[in-house]
C-alpha cells in the first residue's frame, strides 16, 4: 500500500514549529546533570507524584547541591490548591528550573508552576500522555477544569528514557498508549491539521502499533518500550501543532463532568469516534489504516486495542447510565466545526451509549 502519497498541496495551513531539546534513549535519565548544566540552572525543584517520588529522588541524587527541594504532591487534573502549593515551593526555594518526573499529571503540575513563574521545565515523562511535547496547560478548581495554551509551559528539555516506563503496568501501558494514538488520529481532522503534523502522526501510529503489544506482553522489552515512547513523543508533537477534534472534546466532557480516568476514557472512546468519522474522511482513514498495518482503520484500531487488552466500556470506568443523556448534551455543545461530518445530539447519544455498553465497535465483514 502507498503510504507516502503527499497530502493535497492545495490545502491552506499554518504551521507553528515549537522549540525544545529532546534527548531520547535507554539510560538517558541517568545523566540529568548534563541537561541541568545546559540550562545553566543551579537550583532544581523536583516535581513528582507520591508514587513516582522514589524514582524522582533517584534521578535527582546526582545533582547534589543543585537539587534544592522536592514537591511530591502532584495530583491528577492539577487541582488549583496543589498548583499553588507547588508554586510556593518553587518560590520558597528560589528554584531556577523545574524537573518533572512522571506522567501527564506531574508534567501538568510543573506546567502550573511555569505558567506563573516562567521557570523552564526539564521534563522526564514516564507515561505516553505526551503533555511534555505541548504548550497546553490545565488546572482544576472544584469540578471545573480550565485549559489554555501558553509557550511558557512548553518544557525546554525533554528526556525520554524507555527504562523509566518498564514499571508501567500492562493496563496503564495499554490505555496510555491508546491515549497517544488518539492524538495521532485526530491530527487528520483537527482545526490546525497540516502536512508536518500529519507525517508525525503517521509515524507515531506506526511506532505505537509496533511497540504497544510487546510493551504490554513484556514490560521489560526495551525495544518495544522505546517504540511506544517514540510514538508518544511524535503523537504529542503532532497534537501540539494541529490540536484535537471531536474525540478530545468528548473525552474532555467525560473527564471533566464525571471524573472518568483520562487515558482509559480515550482508549474506550477512540474506536467509536473513528468509526463515526471514517466514512466522511476516506483519505485520513487510508493513512491511519496504512500506519496501523491494516486494510481498514477501524478494524486495525479495534484489533490493536483488543491485543493490548484495553477496556471497552465506559460503564466499566465509572460512567453511570443515567449520565448518558447529559453527556450527550454536553458533547453536542462542543462539536468542532471542522469535524469531517456533522454530529447531531442523536448521533452523539448513540455513540456514547455504544461506548458505554461496550463491546468493541463492530467491524463490517470483509473490510
Ligand atoms: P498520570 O500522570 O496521572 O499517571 C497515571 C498513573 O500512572 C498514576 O498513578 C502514576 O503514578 C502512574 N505512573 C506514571 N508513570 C509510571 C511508571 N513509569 N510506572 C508505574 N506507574 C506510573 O496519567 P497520564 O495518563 O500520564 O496523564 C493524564 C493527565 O495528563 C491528565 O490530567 C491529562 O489531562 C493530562 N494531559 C495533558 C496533556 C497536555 O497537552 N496538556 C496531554 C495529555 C495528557
Amino acid at each position: 500500500m502507498d503510504t507516502e502519497s503527499p497530502p493535497a498541496t492545495t490545502a491552506t495551513f499554518v504551521y507553528e514549529a515549537l522549540p525544545g531539546r529532546v534527548v531520547f534513549g535507554p539510560g538517558t535519565a541517568r545523566s540529568l546533570v548534563d541537561e541541568v548544566a545546559r540550562l545553566e540552572a543551579a537550583r532544581v525543584l523536583v516535581v513528582a507524584t507520591e508514587g513516582e517520588a522514589p524514582l524522582a529522588r533517584e534521578l535527582a541524587a546526582p545533582l547534589g547541591e543543585r537539587w534544592v527541594a522536592s514537591f511530591t504532591e502532584a495530583q491528577q487534573h492539577v487541582p488549583l490548591d496543589v498548583a499553588e502549593a507547588a508554586r510556593a515551593a518553587a518560590a520558597e526555594h528560589h528554584a531556577d528550573v523545574v524537573l518533572s518526573v512522571g506522567g501527564g499529571s506531574t508534567t501538568g503540575t510543573a506546567k502550573a508552576i511555569a505558567l506563573t513563574t516562567g521557570l523552564p521545565i526539564l521534563a522526564v515523562p514516564t507515561t505516553y500522555a505526551g503533555s511534555e511535547a505541548t504548550p497546553v496547560w490545565g488546572l482544576t478548581e472544584g469540578q471545573r477544569k480550565t485549559t489554555g495554551v501558553d509557550r511558557r509551559v512548553l518544557p525546554t528539555t525533554v528526556v525520554y528514557d524507555p527504562e523509566l516506563t518498564v514499571s508501567l503496568p500492562p493496563d496503564l501501558t495499554a490505555v496510555s498508549g491508546l491515549n497517544a494514538l488518539a492524538h495521532c488520529v485526530e491530527v487528520f481532522w483537527a482545526a490546525g491539521t497540516n502536512p508536518v503534523s500529519g507525517a508525525l502522526a503517521e509515524r507515531g501510529i506506526r511506532a505505537l502499533a509496533d511497540g504497544l503489544p510487546g510493551a504490554v506482553a513484556d514490560g521489560a522489552d526495551l525495544d518495544a518500550r522505546a517504540d511506544a515512547l517514540l510514538g508518544a513523543w511524535l503523537a504529542g508533537s503532532a497534537f501540539a501543532a494541529a490540536g484535537g477534534g471531536l474525540h478530545h472534546k468528548i473525552c474532555h466532557v467525560l473527564g471533566g463532568a464525571y471524573g472518568l480516568p483520562h487515558a482509559a476514557t480515550h482508549a474506550i472512546v477512540l474506536p467509536h469516534v473513528l468509526a463515526f468519522n471514517a466514512p466522511a474522511a476516506p483519505a485520513a482513514s487510508a493513512r491511519i489504516a496504512a500506519a496501523l498495518g491494516h486494510d481498514d482503520a477501524v478494524a486495525g484500531l479495534v484489533a490493536l486495542a483488543q491485543r493490548v487488552g484495553a477496556p471497552t466500556a465506559l460503564r466499566d470506568v465509572g460512567l453511570r447510565e443515567d449520565q448518558l443523556d447529559e453527556a450527550a448534551d454536553l458533547a453536542a455543545a462542543n462539536v468542532p466545526a471542522e469535524n469531517p461530518r456533522a454530529a447531531t445530539r442523536d448521533d452523539l447519544a448513540a455513540l456514547l451509549r455504544t461506548a458505554w455498553q461496550g463491546p468493541p465497535v463492530e467491524v463490517e465483514e470483509g473490510r
